[in-house]
């Protein structure tokens, strides 16, 4: 399987402001008049030798993954802003000419997780089939509402692709077999009017997306073993660290976790790579990459001594 993440930002969109842009230029001059760079370094080398806020921007665009499965079929997990970047990459493909076959699994409806579909060129293509996997029973209710007069003028239903929606039983949670050696499981998430987790599992190899879950001790602990279960020994968890730890407690209830616990869950659960997602649209790359510090520090007081963690940030890419 190929991990793709296209969006990453919690929320809301958050484009980086042009004071942030400065202030990353005057640190990396800073940087670079410190190594002492001339016209015969080198630069990629400099460029990998900054701190990763420096190196990256962690992107603004809200939630969208990619997964691709051994036989090359991709699936989308949610809508965000992230999927007009996806759309764009598809319609170099069959979906540019109309015999797109686009597979879409709906963790929730929020906004940051439907708010980029209008704007995903392969939904206008006459031939292209989408099919919605949605826990949700009136998914296609829910997408047509956010297009439709007056708030955007085209209606979703009108658009010229065909659409197909398979409701996946919420309470039976029935693994759905989406290849002859694809499984996805789901499972939901404490988050309000709820969310839910995929798993992937191919070739021995497995691949969560946790996102929009508040994971607490009391959580952890209703979930038992059924949870426990559902999250063990993932090669790559994709999880919500939208908070710090005090954010999380003065926002309690509000749906996300803190980078914390989500760090305690990896451990709990023998994660391979912890992948913090979700980030709070307030913070800037600086932020988060204090925030990534300090989570690895936090692992490290637990002793992990095998989990990796990584900053989510858009355009990067796992293979499992
Ligand atoms: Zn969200
Ligand atoms: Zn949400």
């Amino acid at each position: 399987m190929q991990i793709k993440l296209w969006g990453v930002r919690g929320s809301l969109t958050s484009p980086m402001t042009n004071d942030e842009y400065s202030l990353k230029l005057r640190r990396i001059a800073e940087y670079a008049i410190e190594a002492g760079l001339n016209r015969n370094s080198n630069i990629a080398e400099f460029i990998n030798s900054l701190p990763d806020d420096l190196k990256y921007v962690y992107g603004g665009n809200t939630t969208c993954v990619t997964v691709t499965s051994n036989s090359g079929t991709m699936y989308i997990i949610d809508c965000g802003t992230g999927i007009r970047l996806v759309g764009y990459e598809l319609m170099k493909g069959p979906s540019g000419k109309g015999s797109g076959m686009i597979n879409i699994l709906m963790t929730h409806n929020h906004w940051d997780h439907i708010q980029g579909l209008p704007f995903f060129t392969p939904l206008y293509v006459k031939g292209n089939i989408l099919t919605f996997y949605s826990p949700f029973k009136d998914q296609l209710k829910y997408l047509n509402e956010q297009m439709r007069a007056p708030y955007f003028p085209v209606f979703f239903e009108k658009t010229e692709s065909a659409k197909r929606f398979i409701t996946l039983d919420a309470k039976k949670r029935t693994p759905v077999k989406l290849e002859e050696d694809l499984v996805v499981d789901f499972h939901p998430l404490k988050h309000p009017g709820g969310s839910f987790a995929y798993r992937f599992k191919q070739g021995g190899k497995i691949f969560i997306f946790a996102s929009d879950a508040e994971f607490t001790g009391e959580v952890l602990e209703k979930g038992g073993q059924q949870e426990d279960d559902f999250f063990k020994n993932a090669d790559l968890l994709v999880i919500d660290a939208q908070y710090t730890l005090d954010e999380s407690f003065s926002k309690f209830d509000w749906g996300h976790t803190s980078y914390t616990m989500a760090v305690n869950c990896g451990l709990r659960w023998k994660v391979k790579r912890l992948i913090l997602t979700h980030h709070e649209p307030a913070n800037s790359d600086a932020k988060l990459y204090d925030n990534y510090l300090s989570a690895v520090e936090h692992g490290e007081n637990c002793n992990n001594d095998s989990m990796k963690i990584d900053m989510a940030t858009e355009g990067m890419i796992y293979r499992l």
